[in-house]
Formats: structure tokens, C-alpha cells, sequence
């Protein structure tokens, strides 16, 4: 076996350049004294807004100033601690670092109920005025919230009460990360091995049944033993969501999580609508992919296994990153010009080394070029976490450059668009580049396809999941183990049950997923891929007005709330029609992989 990289032995130009914020620790510590400094001056305005122009400004700056600062500061030791997470002078700066932002924003507190207490027809001529241009967006959006704001002892209570909400999460947090024990279970080689939520997946893709089987089951009966702590656990995350939007004088959670992002129920509803319309695509695609396996039946179990075509991509980081500007081409010159900096310029940290990490994350400040994280190897998995995490990149660097930094962060909603539409531009680029040869379109189509699986219909099913467990709970049911794991496998059913035996431990699956502990986030993530579907057809179509709605997207920012600045890219997923053009393209894609198997069958039967 190779022998490990660490820090000392990797070759520094497969290494992100951190100069480019600080060009020491010590002009880190320099800057962190400063902005220290700065936060009392910030607390000094208090009281001093109402009514005076200049004053307000005056804040809004040095608001943006600190925040501009602590981005720096933080960002800095987070990579520097990602870099080798055993080293404490990095964790002991990201300790500093992140008590540092707490004590400033607390500093700050008093801006936006200082603002709110200002009234509306002097904030709207503030936002209409261009002395405030670079702030119109931190006031449209203090002004947004005015209506669900309460009196300044009212926010003080609920931000006390902020912590005893969170109790859940860090409830569920300990008990599954700590505490649960979800023992062993028969590996490949017959032996015990010990069983963790995180190796589940591993177990999942051995070719042998029992092994899959058994990992499954332990897994899932270990959460349902532990199903009434952690039932009442998601029963009082649901109650505070519900405490937090009717003190906020919301119609239900539902909205007062939506609200924040300025997206309508609506869009939620017809993501849920549209993506049934296409469950009957998925179970074709889960009937072949069981035939493909050669499998009696399909179970639950059996979906995570890949296809073995014989077909792998193996690049070193070079030909990899050559292949990423061949795919992204369709995007335009420049954008392969600015992006071809990325590896010479080190923005990236390819390899993994000793202690590094894991994962990959694309991240940045504003004044400088933007840094990706990878544990880089030489497969097809390699090359499209590439593609993704340099989508989010340029999509940084482009709205860096462009905006204002008050108004250069984009929001979740928008995130994963640019690094979905760039891995799908990898796809059709590989497809069109092994033209012919069978196996890589196999593998290509079904990599697309059961990434549509996991992203589109997983999320979207369990973005229906807690909606509906808000629902019940809103209406007066209290949520047990036994509502919420029967509701969770009618889901599947729903979802699975053209296809799948759907086997009754997966009543218990909903337990393992965090992210509930996040409330209406997952949607996100079906929205944004089907968006990024629908703009990546549109940019391949070689419309260029199609391109250009495209790039003028990336270089948004947060300028503008998601949804109008979808509608910029050149999607409206206020309605329906991105989702179903989406999974148009999914059930395009799964006619052409029956024909593709057929053919590969009739072809082995020939030989
Ligand atoms: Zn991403």
C-alpha cells in the first residue's frame, strides 16, 4: 500500500494557498485583536439610530465590516483546522474564532429591533435611496420580517428559549452519535464486524444478499429499539417549531420556515405533486435496475447496490481537472478561462492526507478567489465531486466579483444549482465522448439515474414526512413511534411499492435521518436539482439566450430572493413545470437505459 501523505510530504501546489486571507497565523491574530476591538465601537451605537440617516448607515457599515471580518477569521481556522483536525493550535483558533463571532453578534443584537423600531415609510425611502444601495437587501429583508418581529422583552424571551428548543437535536445528536450501540453484524468474509450507522453503507453495496440483508435489518430494528426516546425526541423538535411560529403569529411551521427564504407553500406542494407524477417512472427504473441485478425480488436492501459494468473512469487530478473544463465548455469561454485558474492558481486541496477532513466542501471570503476541499481518488466519483465542488466555486467567484459583499452570499435555496448543473454537464459530456461503447453509457445513465433517486424522490419523500408529522402534531395528535414509523411506511409504500418489496424495518428508517432536526431544509435539495436539470438542458440546447439568463444567475449572489433569481437563470419554480421537465428527463433517461440493457443482453447472448 501507498503510504499515507500528511502535510510535510504532500507536494504543496496540490495544496490551497490560505495566504491569500492571512499571509500568517500571526497577521491572523493581528486581525483578531482588530475586529475584537471593532465589536465594543459596534455596541457604542446603541440608542443612536432613530431618526438620523447618517447614523443609520454608520451601523449597517460597520456591521458589514465585522461580518466581512469574522468570515475571514473563521474561515481561516476551519480550513487551517480541516487541513490536520488533530493539530489544537488550529482548534484552539476555530474555538476563538467562533466564541469571537457569538460575542460580536451579540454586540450587534440591537441593530435589527433598533431598525424595526423605525417607521416603515423611513426604511422604504432608506431602501429606495443610493447611499443605501449596498444595504437594501440586509433592509428589505429586516422590513420583511417585521410583521412576525415581537417587542424587544418578547425577543428576548424567545431567544432564551432559543436553547431549550435545541435540547432535542442535541438529545438525538448524543444518543446516535454516542451512545447507541448498533452491534455487530456477518461481514463478506463470514466474520463479526462491528456495525455503526456510518458503515451501514458500505455493507449495503457487498454483492452478497445475507450480508446486505442482515446489516439493514440490525440497523434499522437497532433505531426501532430506541423508537419511543427518539420519537419523543422528534415530537419536541415538532413542538418547538410549533412554539417558535405561533408566538411569531405564523399560520403554521410550515410557513414560518419557508418565510425566511420568501418561498411559498405552494412551491412545497407542487415539488411534492409533481415528483408522485413521477413515481411511476421510478418503480420502471427500479424494476430493471432488479433484473439488471438479477434479482427474484428487489427489497430495500437491494437498492444502494450498484451495476458492475467493467466500466470505471480512473483519472489522476490533471486529466481529471482537463476533463472538468472540456465539460463545463457549454458554459462559455471565460468561464473556462476564470475556471482553469482553480488548480495552477491552488484554490483546491486535492489529496487526502493524515488527519485531513473527509469529504469535500467548496467554501469562500470576498476578496479573494474561492477554496475547495477534496480527498481526491481516480474514479468517476472522484472526477464529479470535482465538477460539483468547482460548481459551487465559480458560482462563488462569480457573484464575488460582482456583488457588493453585503449582498454576496447566496442562500441554500440556490446553492446546489450551480454544482448540480456542472455534474450533469459532466455526464452528457462522458456520455457524448463514449459514444458507443456500451458499458461507460451503463454506468453513466446509472450514476444520473440513481442520483435522481436519492436527490429527487428520497428527499422529496421525506420533505413529505415532516410536513406531514407537523400536520398531525398541529392538529392536536401527539406524535408516538408508532404514528410516526406507520406514516413513514405508507411513504415508502407510496413511493417504492410499484417495485420494491417494502420491507416493514424500514418503518423505523425516518429515526436515522438528522436532518430532521433541520425543519424543511431537505426540499431543498429536490428543488435545486431538479432547477439545475431543467437550466443544464437549457444551456446544452445551445440557446444562447438560455446561457446568458444562465451565467447572469451565477453572478447573483443574494442579491435577490431565490426564487426571482431562479426566475433570472430561467426557471419559475413557482410552479410545477421544472420539476416535471426534470423528471421528463428522468424518464427519458430510463428509456434509454432499458434499450441500452436490452441490447447488452442481446449482445451476451449472441457471444
Ligand atoms: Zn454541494
Amino acid at each position: 500500500m501507498e503510504k499515507e501523505l500528511t502535510r510535510a510530504t504532500v507536494d504543496p501546489k496540490y495544496t490551497w494557498d490560505l495566504t491569500r486571507i492571512y499571509a500568517s497565523d500571526e497577521a491572523w491574530e493581528a486581525a483578531f485583536a482588530d475586529t475584537k476591538a471593532k465589536g465594543e465601537e459596534i455596541a457604542a451605537l446603541a440608542g443612536t439610530l432613530a431618526g438620523s440617516k447618517e447614523a443609520v448607515l454608520a451601523a449597517l457599515t460597520m456591521e458589514n465590516e465585522l461580518e466581512q471580518a469574522l468570515s475571514c477569521i473563521y474561515t481561516y481556522a476551519m480550513m487551517k483546522t480541516n487541513e490536520e483536525m488533530t493539530v489544537s493550535r488550529y482548534q484552539a483558533m476555530l474555538g476563538r474564532a467562533g466564541t469571537l463571532v457569538s460575542e460580536i453578534m451579540a454586540k450587534g443584537a440591537f441593530l435589527t429591533p433598533e431598525l424595526l423600531s423605525i417607521d416603515e415609510e423611513t426604511l422604504k425611502s432608506y431602501i429606495a435611496d443610493p447611499d443605501f444601495s449596498d444595504y437594501d437587501v440586509r433592509l428589505t429583508k429586516t422590513l420583511r420580517m417585521k410583521p412576525h418581529t415581537l417587542s424587544a422583552r418578547e425577543e428576548q424571551l424567545l431567544a432564551m428559549a432559543g436553547e431549550v428548543c435545541g435540547a432535542s437535536e442535541n438529545a438525538y445528536d448524543m444518543l446516535t452519535d454516542a451512545d447507541m450501540d448498533l452491534g455487530k453484524t456477518r461481514g463478506e468474509d463470514g466474520k463479526k464486524a462491528k456495525l455503526t450507522d456510518a458503515r451501514l453503507n458500505t455493507f449495503l453495496i457487498s454483492r452478497d444478499r445475507a450480508v446486505r440483508k442482515a446489516a439493514y435489518t440490525n440497523v434499522m430494528n437497532g433505531y426501532g429499539k430506541l423508537g419511543n426516546a427518539i420519537a419523543a425526541l422528534y415530537a419536541g423538535q415538532v413542538k418547538g417549531d410549533i412554539f417558535n411560529a405561533q408566538a411569531r403569529g405564523y399560520k403554521n411551521c410550515r410557513e414560518s420556515y419557508l418565510y425566511r427564504d420568501d418561498v411559498a407553500e405552494s412551491v412545497y406542494d407542487s415539488l411534492i405533486e409533481a415528483v408522485h407524477g413521477g413515481v411511476g417512472t421510478l418503480c420502471e427504473y427500479l424494476r430493471i435496475k432488479k433484473e439488471q441485478l438479477g434479482l427474484p425480488h428487489m427489497h430495500m436492501y437491494d437498492m444502494y447496490l450498484g451495476v458492475d459494468t467493467g466500466f470505471e473512469i480512473s483519472m489522476g487530478i490533471e486529466e481529471a481537472f482537463e476533463a472538468f473544463l472540456e465539460a463545463v465548455k457549454p458554459l462559455g469561454e471565460d468561464y473556462v478561462a476564470d475556471a482553469s485558474r482553480a488548480l495552477p492558481d491552488r484554490w483546491i486541496d486535492v489529496y487526502e492526507t493524515q488527519n485531513k477532513r473527509g469529504g469535500a466542501y467548496s467554501t469562500s471570503v470576498h476578496h479573494t478567489a474561492p477554496y475547495v476541499l477534496l480527498n481526491y481518488k481516480p474514479t468517476y466519483d472522484g472526477l464529479s465531486t470535482l465538477c460539483h465542488e468547482m460548481g459551487h466555486a465559480m458560482h462563488s467567484f462569480y457573484s464575488n466579483k460582482t456583488q457588493v459583499s453585503a449582498k454576496a452570499d447566496y442562500t441554500i435555496f440556490v446553492a446546489e444549482v450551480a454544482s448540480t448543473c456542472n455534474e450533469i454537464l459532466l455526464s452528457e459530456y462522458l456520455l457524448k465522448k463514449y459514444e458507443g461503447n456500451r458499458a461507460a453509457q451503463i454506468m453513466l445513465i446509472g450514476h444520473l439515474l440513481e442520483h435522481f433517486r436519492t436527490t429527487v424522490f428520497r428527499q422529496t419523500m421525506f420533505a413529505e414526512f415532516e410536513h406531514k408529522a407537523h400536520k398531525m402534531a398541529e392538529d392536536g395528535q401527539s406524535l408516538t413511534k408508532d404514528n410516526l414509523s406507520d406514516m413513514y411506511y405508507d411513504l415508502n409504500k407510496l413511493y417504492y411499492g410499484g417495485a420494491v418489496k417494502v420491507d416493514k424495518e424500514v418503518r423505523y428508517e425516518w429515526m436515522r435521518i438528522p436532518h430532521f432536526y433541520s425543519s424543511f431544509y431537505v426540499y431543498k435539495y429536490a428543488t435545486g436539482f431538479c432547477a439545475a436539470v431543467a437550466l443544464a438542458r437549457g444551456i446544452l440546447s445551445g440557446d444562447a439566450d438560455k446561457l446568458a439568463a444562465y451565467r447572469k444567475f451565477l453572478t447573483l449572489g443574494g442579491s435577490m430572493t431565490p426564487i426571482e433569481e431562479l426566475k433570472v437563470a430561467g426557471v419559475d419554480m413557482s410552479t410545477p413545470q421544472p420539476v416535471s421537465e426534470a423528471l421528463d428527463y428522468f424518464a427519458e433517461l430510463v428509456m434509454t437505459y432499458s434499450q441500452l440493457l436490452s441490447e447488452e443482453a442481446a449482445n451476451k447472448a449472441e457471444a
